[in-house]
């Protein structure tokens, strides 16, 4: 009874926008930028970094995009399959275009990422948006950055965010050396790429970062990842380390094992 009832009242997201690939650059082996077009995007705005928009595709194997409908409690296409749906962030929005760019991460042949290997110009989408960011602390005595691949597109917005005079220390796990590329410039950070190992799980090499790093007093720290390894990293901030909830803002971005649109 308890569960229809909080199903009832869950607010609709915001409208999809429909909009086409205008552009697809490959930024490093594992990462595609993909710039979406369209003049559904007028209106959009991002006001903070790490923000977050969802992006909806066709179907596995399919070309149209289907516009799902919202039945009080999720989105469903005709016949209640659940649509390609997925959650990232909105890299570089031109509201005069108007065109928006996501990083997007390749690590399989399915989903978003099998999609974003072949994406070309053209190719339809839609985007609904924007969800909360984070607003930078800019009289915050340092940061700690530490996420994964998909944290990398939030992690260049919060580097270009944080004032120059403030040293941070970037940690960012890959999955191999053609994960690395050059990401924004800061004067004062100091930036670790960490290669996970073959099998290992993820997250393993960032927690393990994480744990080693030494933390000024008043640090704030912003980290993003697969979610079990965020969660061990929450485990050491605010109970080994005492960091206060306000210090710390810990968010896991996919699941091991589990589809983005569960
Ligand atoms: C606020 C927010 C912002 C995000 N921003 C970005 C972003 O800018 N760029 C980005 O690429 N992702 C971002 N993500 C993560 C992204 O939503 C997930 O990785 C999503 O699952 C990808 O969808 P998919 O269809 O490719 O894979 P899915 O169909 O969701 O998953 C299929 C399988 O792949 C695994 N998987 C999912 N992601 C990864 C990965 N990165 N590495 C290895 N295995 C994986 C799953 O565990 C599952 O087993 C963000 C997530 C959140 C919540």
């Amino acid at each position: 009874m308890t569960d229809q009832v909080t199903e009832r009242i869950r607010r609709e997201p915001p409208r999809f926008r429909e909009v086409t690939v205008d552009r697809v650059e490959w930024l490093s082996g594992r990462m595609v930028a993909v710039t979406f077009a369209g003049p559904d995007l007028k209106g959009l705005s991002v006001d903070e970094p790490a923000a977050s928009v969802r992006l909806l595709l066709p179907s596995s194997g399919e070309s149209e995009l289907i516009v799902p409908r919202w039945d009080g409690n999720q989105f469903l296409l005709p016949g209640s399959e659940r649509p390609l749906l997925r959650t990232f962030t909105p890299r570089r929005l031109d509201s005069q275009v108007p065109a928006l760019d996501l990083w997007i991460v390749v690590h399989g042949e399915e989903g978003a990422s099998g999609w974003a290997q072949a994406a070309a110009p053209g190719d339809p989408a839609a985007i609904s948006g924007t969800g909360r960011g984070y607003a930078v602390d800019r009289r915050a005595p340092g940061y700690l950055l530490a996420g994964d691949e998909t944290a990398i597109p939030a992690m260049s917005q919060l580097l270009e965010e944080i004032p120059d005079r403030v040293p941070v220390r970037a940690l960012i796990e890959v999955g191999g050396a053609d994960g690395r590329f050059t990401i924004t410039d800061h004067p004062r950070a100091e930036i670790a790429w960490l290669e996970s190992a073959e099998g290992a799980t993820p997250g393993n090499a960032l927690v393990r970062a994480v744990e080693g790093v030494d933390l000024a007093d008043g640090t704030l720290v912003w980290a993003a990842g697969e979610a079990a390894a965020m969660q061990r990293i929450r485990r050491h901030l605010f109970e080994e380390r005492a960091l206060s909830r306000r210090q710390a803002v810990v968010r896991g971005y996919w699941k091991h094992g589990r589809a983005g649109g569960d």
